[in-house]
């Protein structure tokens, strides 16, 4: 295979959408004032505002890693914990970001089905100690859809903000993959998120179909306070944030957020639909979003790289498939046809 051929090891292989890459052609216009102070931004934050029905208060972060972890350090003082499943990004695949942007603020882990967390799960955490010498509990942190492409639904969103609200919990959502979930639930933005209780949510833009770039939304401004001096500090400030931002008009006012979501979400139905058959070989977990995670004999995930296919097996030792805005069903065939050839000759 050339390096041009569609791969799905990651939603994060794909290039740049259409309608971003137009709003960057439209910002890269004559000059405007650096630092936010320009009109791409103020469109996008209303583009947001428009979009989740509220108020919201809007911060433009590079990366994920960064907008979980300063989200997070904004809920907690250094003496604080936070709540998340095991196999939660942030405690995975984030370097320690978190405990390191709020100087210490502990990640507790609960082993989850799937990456879901559960309201007894947080309730036994949270009140499992309540003496000097724990890090005080202060938030939990969601991730949906999960590393393992489950969907949390609106019921299981609103049990856990309210033990939240119960405990005096903070409730981040990791949005890496929000317009995933969207798709997947056919709710609105706002259902998914504050009007289920949701404090926080770190939008994911990079696995949307841009350059590069997540949106962080406070429903409640107050826990913004101070957070445009964070990410300054944190080297998160755009000088040309207009090209942070614009991607964002881009996709919001177009709604091609939600269709890469969604097509993204019908590509990895279209492969799991046609792996089901196969005798001797397991869907992981529930495909419900953009991944699919193939369980199969070292001999057929081994044939599948001979053939060119790349994949992770980081999550328990299966192949993960990640599909991404413009996943090709025709090359999501040509993959389903390799495993389907593999498998015959196992
Ligand atoms: C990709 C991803 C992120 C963001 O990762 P960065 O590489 O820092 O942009 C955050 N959370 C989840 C669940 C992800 O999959």
């Amino acid at each position: 295979m050339t390096q041009n051929t569609q791969q799905f090891a990651s939603d994060n292989y794909a290039g740049i959408c259409p309608e971003a890459w137009a709003a960057m052609q439209d910002a890269n216009q004559g000059y405007v004032p650096a630092y936010g102070d320009d009109i791409w931004t103020t469109k996008a934050s209303d583009a947001f505002r428009t979009l989740f029905e509220t108020d919201c208060e809007i911060f433009f972060a590079f990366n994920g890693t960064a907008a979980n972890a300063l989200a997070l350090a904004s809920l907690c003082q250094s003496y604080n914990s936070v709540i998340c499943s095991a196999v939660a990004h942030v405690e995975t695949d984030e370097c320690g970001a978190p405990e390191f942007f709020s100087n210490g603020s502990k990640l507790l882990t609960v082993p989850t089905q799937g990456g879901k967390l559960t309201p007894e799960a947080i309730r036994s955490l949270a009140t499992g100690r309540s003496d000097i010498h724990f890090p005080k509990p202060r938030a939990v942190t969601i991730t949906q859809p999960t590393e393992t492409g489950q969907v949390y639904t609106l019921e299981e969103i609103r049990a856990i903000s309210a033990v939240c609200r119960d405990l005096g919990l903070r409730l981040h959502m990791d949005g890496a993959r929000f317009a995933n979930a969207c798709a997947a639930l056919g709710c609105s933005p706002a259902e998914m998120t504050w009007q289920s209780g949701v404090d926080v949510l770190c939008f994911g833009g990079t696995k949307n179909g841009m350059a590069v770039g997540e949106a962080i939304l406070f429903f409640d401004p107050k826990l913004s306070e101070g957070f445009d001096y964070r990410c300054k500090q944190a080297g998160q400030l755009a000088s040309k944030m207009r090209f942070l931002a614009a991607p964002w008009v881009g996709i919001l006012e177009s709604g091609a957020w939600l269709r890469n979501g969604r097509s993204a979400n019908a590509a990895a139905a279209h492969l799991a639909g046609q792996i089901r058959p196969l005798e001797g070989l397991e869907l992981m977990f529930p495909v419900e979003a953009n991944a699919v995670f193939l369980k199969a004999p070292a001999a057929l995930l081994d044939g599948l790289r001979e053939k060119g296919w790349r994949f992770y097996t980081f999550i328990g030792g299966g192949a993960r498939f990640m599909f991404a805005w413009n996943a090709d069903l025709a090359q999501v065939d040509a993959l389903a046809e390799d495993i389907r050839q593999l498998h015959a000759a196992l």
